[in-house]
């Protein structure tokens, strides 16, 4: 799959993937219409398919504008179909969704909302996880538990370490500052914020990153290291319950 960053709104991205064998071309999360007619236009692609992660309107605000045009289906959640615009194929974990040459793995995610789902393409090594994993943060708890972020965290962490993830929002720097109060000794972790901030300084996205730079250096997934756990005061607390207290301190900080 060849992947075009779109920049959109105040802070999140737009993905296009395009599949060189077909020349099928997927939009992922069109928070807004115009970034995309652009540089379809700009490129002389058409548009076969919008996945939308979850309903928020800054992942589906073009799904009207974008359908209308193109005539291409929506593909979201299931138990979101009263949620997600013009939504035509309603899709939920496990399923697979056949896109050019790709079999696309839906993974259930929920936990930021309770129907969000994440996109993974096996051949490309290409996740597109929404507002459920940021680099170095996660999404906010918005309609779920901490139980359940953790299992959806999880559930990504069992795809290979050179899975390339692109999150909807460009939150790195910002992540970096609070990932930094949990793990001030994390190298990894300091080497990810320097190449973070000289990405944002040229301009450039800090995605996509990979599972095991987040494995490395994100401190959500890292709340079954005993080294996270000790300095939260909770050793020999379930990994859960450490990612539940660091979540609640990103929540105040
Ligand atoms: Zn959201
Ligand atoms: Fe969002």
């Amino acid at each position: 799959m060849d992947i075009v960053i779109l920049p959109a709104l105040s802070d999140n991205y737009i993905y296009l993937a395009r599949c060189p064998t077909t020349g099928a071309v997927a939009v992922i999360d069109p928070a807004e219409a115009g970034p995309v007619t652009e540089a379809l236009s700009a490129k002389g692609w058409g548009l076969a398919a919008i996945f939308n992660t979850h309903h928020h309107g800054d992942h589906t605000g073009g799904n009207r504008a974008l359908k209308a045009q193109f005539g291409c289906p929506v593909i979201g959640a299931r138990a979101d179909r009263a949620r997600i615009p013009e939504i035509d194929i309603a899709v939920e974990g496990g399923d697979a969704y056949q896109f050019g040459t790709e079999m696309v793995e839906v993974i259930a995610t929920p936990g930021h909302t309770s129907g969000h789902l994440a996109f993974y393409f096996p051949a490309a090594k290409t996740l597109f996880c929404g507002d459920t994993l940021f680099s170095l943060g996660c999404g906010r708890l918005f309609e779920g538990t901490a139980g359940e972020m953790w299992a959806s965290l999880s559930a990504l962490q069992r795809l290979p370490g050179d899975t390339l993830v692109y999150c909807a929002h460009e939150y790195t720097l910002a992540n970096a500052r609070f990932a930094l109060t949990i793990e001030p000794e994390n190298t990894a972790l300091a080497a990810r914020v320097e190449e973070a901030q000289r990405q944002r300084d040229q301009g450039r996205p800090t995605l996509p990153t990979t599972l095991a730079t987040e494995r490395a250096t994100n401190p959500f997934l890292r709340a079954g290291d005993p080294g996270i756990a000790a300095r939260l005061g909770m050793t020999g607390a379930p990994a859960v319950e450490v990612f539940a207290e660091i979540r609640r301190r990103k929540d105040h900080f």
